[in-house]
């Protein structure tokens, strides 16, 4: 024995002490165990760590609930492991005792471990990003680049994506595996709808996969005509107080800026507007939309949308940025664009010097919009890195559609490989109810509810968006996590293990106290 005394035991190192001693055999184990034993014994008494202290509990532990035998079979006395137990108190910074975290932290972290085996087995398979696919898409690349004409200076510049933009089944065709069969369906479609794919959002396509999530997006199919149903017009019909605003709230409003996008998504919420003709909208235009916020104090968030706000020239966006941040009640900016996974080629220094300096006056996020991870590649990743470091943030705003997204892994990868490209999951919307162009892409609330929920202690809460239904406004959709209330205590769930625990409440009686803290001590 040392001179110091031991600490007092919490419970878990008692039990843990009773279960060693209470196992019955004392006679002497088999040489080789008694060998291991011995090393064991002799690493936790020389280093000053934690860990071989623990790794000799966990041996004896193993053996006393295994095989019935106690310490004294390997000539492990009591008091030497007395000892030790005090020594990995002393050590630990915490003062965490070896019964409390082989006993409970250890199995408690096992456990947890559990949960996101699963995932950890399948993401890469059932939702492989854009980086770990790259080598494939740079084969797709050269292919397209071959079969379209493009050069590399083609490839690498805005004009030149969108010059070469893949807008007929026809091309379509020769560039990604399609069935005869779709070929004459999306012909079909293309006739009402547009299409429209950068050569470089082509490139995302994986050639030979049933359902490509990016082909999902970005290629239209029958259902689009053929659904049942009667169009809702946008919500937003109803909502736009000023010429190309939409207001929903009282603080935060839409400029609408333009109605044009580098890529027609299949899914588009505003297909009504967008995509059918471009149109350059006139300065008047735009002044009358600033008019309108310069005469509302309450508004201090203007987001600019579309459309993408990343087609505007740089000259437009400048302009209006510095329209905006000449207005003293406006405080917030947000640019909304998927151009960044689209044609991140648009995003020039140019851009970002006026992002940049922007931001310097009054914050800017840019929001954009990605929903498979497969979007993410080395260059859309680097384009929300320089982004990101010339404003606040950059939000990430996914819609849940079936074969996309609809499934832990999928939405899991996706939210963990956006905020790995420095892009933070702010809303999953469901996917809306009023078009019947895409009823074939809705995913029933109780699925959407159930990924979302299930990701809460499992990836980083900063990974974690909001669920939301767009309905005149955003509405969350989430799950509720209080089961029961009584007077003085909540009955919580934990979303990630369905376990209920009780959280009091704080005392209403205290709370009405208004003579509290400081106040406590007025004359
Ligand atoms: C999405 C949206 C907003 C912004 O909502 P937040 O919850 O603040 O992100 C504001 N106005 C309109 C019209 C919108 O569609
Ligand atoms: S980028 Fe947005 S606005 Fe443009 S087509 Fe896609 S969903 Fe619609």
């Amino acid at each position: 024995m040392t001179e110091q005394t031991p600490p007092a035991w919490d419970r878990y190192t008692a039990t843990l002490f009773d279960a060693l001693f209470g196992a019955g055999i004392a006679e002497p184990a088999a040489e080789t165990e008694r060998a291991q034993a011995a090393a064991l014994l002799n690493q936790a008494r020389e280093a000053n760590l934690t860990a071989p202290i623990l790794d000799l509990f966990t041996f004896l532990s193993h053996q006393a609930n295994e095989q019935q035998r106690r310490p004294e079979a390997f000539g492990i006395e009591r008091a030497t492991l007395e000892e030790l137990a005090a020594k990995h108190q002393r050590i630990d910074e915490h003062m965490v005792s070896v019964g409390g975290r082989l006993t409970q932290a250890r199995p408690i972290a096992a456990e947890a471990n559990a949960r996101v085996d699963a995932y950890l087995a399948e993401k890469d398979v059932l939702a492989p990003s854009g980086i770990e696919l790259w080598d494939k898409i740079l084969e797709n690349q050269q292919r397209i680049k071959q079969a379209l004409q493009m050069s590399d200076d083609d490839w690498n510049s805005f004009p030149g994506q969108i010059r070469h933009a893949v807008d007929s089944i026809e091309t379509l065709a020769d560039l990604v595996d399609l069935p005869e069969k779709a070929v004459a369906s999306i012909a079909r479609v293309t006739k009402q709808y547009r299409m429209r794919l950068t050569p470089y959002y082509t490139s995302l396509i994986m050639p030979g996969t049933v359902n490509d999530p990016v082909m999902l997006q970005s290629v239209p199919t029958g259902e689009m005509i053929d659904n049942a149903g009667i169009e809702i017009p946008p919500v937003a019909a109803d909502h736009s107080p000023a010429r190309l605003i939409d207001q929903f709230y009282p603080r935060v409003v839409t400029i609408k800026a333009t109605n044009m996008c580098a890529m027609y998504c299949t899914h588009c919420l505003r297909i009504a507007h967008i995509g059918r003709k471009d149109q350059i909208y006139s300065r008047e235009a735009y002044r009358e939309a600033l008019d309108y916020i310069r005469a509302n104090p309450r508004i201090r968030d203007v987001l600019i949308t579309g459309g993408d706000a990343f087609v505007l020239p740089n000259s437009m966006l400048k302009w209006l940025l510095e329209e905006l941040d000449a207005i003293d009640h406006v405080k917030l900016k947000r640019l909304g664009t998927r151009v960044p996974v689209t044609v991140p080629m648009r995003v020039d220094e140019e851009l970002l010097d006026i992002i940049e300096a922007s931001n310097d006056i009054k914050p800017i996020r840019v929001v954009t919009q990605i929903n498979t991870a497969q979007e993410i590649t080395p260059i859309s990743r680097n384009t929300f890195r320089r982004i990101s470091k010339r404003c606040f943030t950059v939000l990430n705003q996914a819609v849940l559609l079936k074969g996309i997204n609809d499934s832990r892994v999928k939405m899991w990868k996706l939210c963990e490989t956006i905020q790995e490209a420095y892009v933070r999951p702010y809303y999953i919307f469901n996917c809306s109810y009023r078009n019947p162009q895409f009823t074939h892409f809705r995913v029933p609330l109780e699925v959407g509810r159930d990924i979302v929920e299930s990701m809460y202690g499992n990836i980083s809460g900063d990974a974690i968006p909001r669920y939301i239904a767009t309905a005149g406004g955003k509405i969350p959709l989430h799950r509720d996590n209080v089961m029961a209330v009584s007077d003085a205590s909540y009955t919580l769930r934990k979303p990630w293990s369905g376990q209920e625990v009780t959280y009091p409440d704080a005392d209403p009686h205290l709370y009405a106290n208004e003579d509290f803290a400081f106040a406590g001590y007025q004359d």
